[in-house]
């Protein structure tokens, strides 16, 4: 196995290289790095039958990915169904949709396994021993649990309202969690200090630029799964505007080192109006978005209020010919019960900003009918069960008797019982 294709870091606005360091940022401008690649090498040494040959999760993309040795953290990550949804087509009036499914995303089930894994492999690779992340839940979620699993000091900044099974989902792993009474904004702020005050490895601070590689997987997969091949329309949910770049990042990658034919493909981007400075910054025309102060939404997942990668979202959204929508919380309730009752998924609230953004695009006539649409569905379901309490049907309670259960079956007996 080569070692690296990585050359070093690069600034998305003044183009300046750094070498390989825990840094985010331009000391010249403050444009945010991103890792610079030697695709010409990387196209020489690679092709669809050695990456079909690997085993079926992320790393099976490793040339494209910034870590120089073997990957220490999360080596099972990513590899997660892309599912043909034809009864939430058929719900939605479209012809062919396809769900990418990192709900079931190894450990933590969301897609933030992707990111993580990637940080955490280069945090050890630069000596880290103490690592943390701002977070808005899974985020912390999936540190704390590959933290544990490499025997990692983690430390997990929260604000103090999230929903109780994020932070849960955080403590239960020995990680510190440290609920903040704030914004994820204040949040990110404080951790910024942190970093630099206490030299820990921030996932998505001082580490930011290898963290975010992890989400081309999602995109690397899709492709390959439709038989390498991009699709005409991807909906992407955007919290800090990461994810949204990446996929059509992915997409360009794999055409870059002739794995696929061409990477056109319009993108999407899906908020919640509660929340939304990148989806009315594209409706508005606007050139980058304006913060949020007080985010308030069920999409606690996706509430940030002042995205870090704000700018770059609306340009890759407006540069593919795609758009991006905001839905309300209960479109997003809706839409999470939409999807359970025709995919058998369940999805977290993002889910849900992503199934009613997507049939919003639709009858709004953005999206095409008939032409081939991928969603991103980011997160599971169980982490939010508050969303959807009100919106399925109780249990309906009977005595151990198939009296009473023909009563029910018959329609007779049918009064919902609330617990
Ligand atoms: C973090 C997150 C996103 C979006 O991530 P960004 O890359 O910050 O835009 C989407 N869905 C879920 C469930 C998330 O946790
Ligand atoms: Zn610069």
């Amino acid at each position: 196995m080569p070692t690296s294709f990585v050359r070093g870091l690069k600034c998305r606005l003044c183009g300046k290289m750094y070498p390989k360091e825990p840094l985010n940022f331009c000391t010249e401008d403050f444009g945010p790095l991103e890792v610079d690649y030697d695709y010409e090498a990387i196209a020489e040494v690679l092709s669809r039958s050695k990456i079909e040959m690997r085993p079926e999760n992320m790393w099976r993309y490793r040339e494209l990915l910034p870590i120089d040795g073997e990957p220490t953290v999360g080596a099972q990550v990513g590899g997660t169904p892309l599912i043909k949804a034809d009864r939430l087509a058929e719900a939605l009036g479209v012809e062919k949709l396809w769900v990418k499914n990192d709900a079931v995303n190894f450990p933590t089930l969301s897609f933030k396994d992707r990111v993580v894994s990637v940080a955490l492999s280069k945090a050890r690779e630069f000596g880290f021993s103490t690592v943390g992340c701002a977070s808005t839940g899974n985020l912390g979620n999936s540190v704390a649990a590959n933290a544990a699993a490499a025997g990692l000091e983690a430390y997990i900044f929260i604000p103090a309202d999230l929903e109780r099974s994020k932070i849960l989902g955080s403590s239960i792993y020995g990680a510190k969690v440290v609920g903040v009474t704030g914004t994820y904004d204040e949040v990110n702020r404080l951790c910024t200090q942190v970093a630099f005050k206490y030299g820990w490895g921030f996932v998505n601070i001082n580490l930011r630029p290898f963290y975010a590689e992890g989400s081309k997987s999602m995109g690397f997969e899709i492709a390959e799964q439709l038989g390498w091949r991009v699709p005409q329309h991807v909906v992407v949910p955007m919290a800090g505007g990461s994810l949204v770049g990446k996929i059509p990042k992915a997409f360009q990658e794999l055409a870059k080192v002739g794995l696929i034919e061409h990477a056109r493909c319009r993108i999407y981007g899906a908020q919640a109006s509660g929340c939304s400075p990148i989806s009315t910054a594209v409706k508005n025309g606007w050139e980058t978005h304006r913060p949020v102060r007080r985010p308030n939404t069920i999409a606690k997942s996706l509430a940030i209020g002042d995205p870090a990668d704000g700018y770059f979202a609306c340009k890759v959204i407006r540069d593919s010919g795609g758009w991006a929508e905001d839905v309300s919380d209960q479109e997003i309730s809706e839409a999470m019960v939409l999807l359970g009752r025709t995919e058998g998924i369940f999805a977290e609230t993002a889910g849900g900003v992503t199934v009613a953004v997507t049939r919003k695009l639709i009858e709004q006539g953005r999206i095409p009918r008939d032409e081939e649409i991928v969603i991103c569905i980011t997160g599971n379901g169980l982490k939010t069960q508050d969303a959807v309490a009100e919106y399925v049907e109780a249990p309906v309670i009977i005595k151990p008797s198939l009296e009473e259960l023909a009563a029910l079956v018959d329609g007779a007996a049918r009064e919902p019982v609330l617990v």
